[in-house]
């Protein structure tokens, strides 16, 4: 397993719009490896595939239970809103308010490329959203409802 680099806003593979994933190939293992290493390392909730690179719908998402692996994800029915803060590992040291549905339902196949509906609310149907719009080449900058705001970091940040 290896941390990569994450690519920062203007970079334009964070713009092009990502392939589906036929089938799980040692490659495609070693990515997703990569990307939970990746996201842990820099303290992030999640991280799409596009943000190291690498033009396939995967991404990786981690609120507090644990890893979770979507592949190919796909929203099927989205309810109610919150509005809130909201940041990138590819916009560091940012953070804007955007608002994204309440609740969740999604379909995505996990790392043995078996079928998932998984639902969610609050911090995770944001976190599902963000990182799909990933993987659509959209990033949340261009949702925000008044521009980016400078981070705070409290002081054992970094
Ligand atoms: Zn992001």
């Amino acid at each position: 397993m290896a941390v990569r680099n994450i690519r920062q806003i203007g970079d334009g593979m964070l713009k092009k719009k990502c392939r589906e994933i036929k089938e799980i190939t040692p490659r495609i293992k070693e990515l997703i490896e990569d990307m939970k290493e990746t996201m842990y390392e820099a303290n992030g909730v999640g991280l799409a595939a596009p943000q190291v690179g690498v033009l396939k719908r995967v991404v990786v998402i981690d609120v507090g239970e644990g890893p979770l692996v979507l592949i190919n994800p796909r929203l099927l029915e989205t309810a109610g809103e919150q509005t809130g803060e909201e940041g990138c590992l590819s916009v560091p040291g940012k953070y804007g308010i955007v608002s994204r549905p309440m609740y969740v339902k999604f379909e995505a196949w996990n790392e043995n490329m078996e079928h998932v509906v998984l639902e969610g609310e609050e911090l995770f149907a944001r976190a599902v959203c963000h990182e799909i719009d990933h993987l659509e080449g959209q990033m949340y900058v261009e949702k925000t409802v008044d521009g980016l705001h400078d981070v705070e970091y409290e002081e054992d940040d970094e």
